[in-house]
């Protein structure tokens, strides 16, 4: 089974290889054969970062769940499909995206410094998106010719793939589209890779006059580390304006106490802790599911003690609707 990609790969992808290993930490045997049939579907990848904060000894530790391929993604459950928020519908060309008003969704990678098991992009064909300057024309010519756009949003794969020379490049000429207000970037490389956040990616990300958003997505606390909290105090300095996203995942962070702690965390270093989803049905990921009764009892628990601006959204996405849609918490209910 392959083990590790390294810190900052240069290419790989949901259906492509890792590289071989950087270390080998000692993974209980057991789980290979199981696991391996899972990783054939879905490649295992995960930068060395991030498999140093794995407690590799205990098999439910919150970054190894994540990460780690399980027999349970092998089990087909109702509900859970390929394309969980239909987002092949929402494509506008190749690499655009558009679900909601003012804003569109620019793939530019299908690479992911890490792959994580429950991501609901898990089984998209990257085969045809665009990542480079002349293959990004069609859409930089559609988001042109359409002045309800306000912001464009990052995304991949993880953005944060590509070389900052690249990016720099695709930054510059959405800066020259007259109606773009904001460049958002979607990326869980801060958190994975935290030594990716350098000079050259802080200077084309507030080298522009369009507002800077970044959005990371960190889902336990134990994955903010020393490395990992320096490199989002680095883009705090440089005046971008952070947020973070999580997904409720079973047995990662499901209880209050640890999305208090993440929380906490996250305010603590200036990152707005902005959305809690709640996880898309996505096929082979049903075993990270928390049912919407217990989700609405945790923020109930997080609202109880920590302040308001502490406590994440709690969103779930719904395919052809005009924003996320947030879980109506009630007063009554379980
Ligand atoms: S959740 Fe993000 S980083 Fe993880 S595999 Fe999906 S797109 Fe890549």
């Amino acid at each position: 089974m392959p083990i590790f990609a390294k810190d900052h790969p240069t290419r790989g992808s949901h259906s492509s290889s890792t590289h071989p290993p950087a270390e080998r930490p000692g993974r209980p045997s057991a789980l290979e054969a199981a696991a391996q049939q899972a990783a054939d579907l879905y490649p295992f990848r995960v930068p060395s970062a991030w498999a140093k904060r794995i407690d590799w000894e205990n098999l439910q530790d919150p970054l190894g769940r994540q990460v780690i391929p399980s027999a349970e993604e092998l089990r087909p459950v109702s509900g859970f499909s390929t394309d969980p928020l239909a987002e092949q519908g929402a494509r506008r060309i190749p690499g655009l995206l558009q679900k909601y008003a003012g804003r569109v969704l620019l793939q530019v990678t299908g690479e992911c410094p890490i792959h994580c098991r429950f991501c609901f992009r898990r089984h998209e064909n990257y085969a045809d998106l665009p990542d480079s300057p002349a293959a990004w024309l069609p859409a930089l010519a559609a988001i042109a010719q359409d002045a309800s756009l306000h912001e464009v949003v990052l995304s991949g794969g993880d953005p944060l793939m590509l070389p900052d020379g690249r990016l720099a490049d695709l930054t510059q000429r959405l800066a020259t589209i007259p109606h773009l207000r904001r460049l958002r970037i979607h990326s869980r490389m801060p958190v994975v890779t935290p030594r990716r956040i350098n000079q050259p990616l802080l200077h084309w990300l507030t080298a522009t006059r369009l507002t800077p958003v970044m959005v990371i997505h960190c889902n336990h606390p134990d994955e903010l580390d020393p490395a990992v909290l320096a490199g989002l105090a680095r883009m705090l300095e440089a005046g971008v304006l952070l947020l973070n996203q999580s997904v409720l995942l079973r047995g990662v962070n499901d209880e209050a106490g640890i999305l208090a702690r993440l929380c906490e965390t996250l305010i603590n270093h200036r990152v707005i802790p902005y959305y809690l989803h709640l996880l898309d049905p996505v096929a082979g990921a049903a075993h990270f599911q928390v049912e919407r009764a217990e989700a609405r009892a945790l923020i109930r628990q997080l609202q109880a003690r920590l302040p308001g601006y502490a406590v994440p959204k709690l969103v779930w996405e719904q395919p052809g609707q005009p924003s996320k849609m947030a879980v109506d918490l009630g007063l009554s209910g379980p």
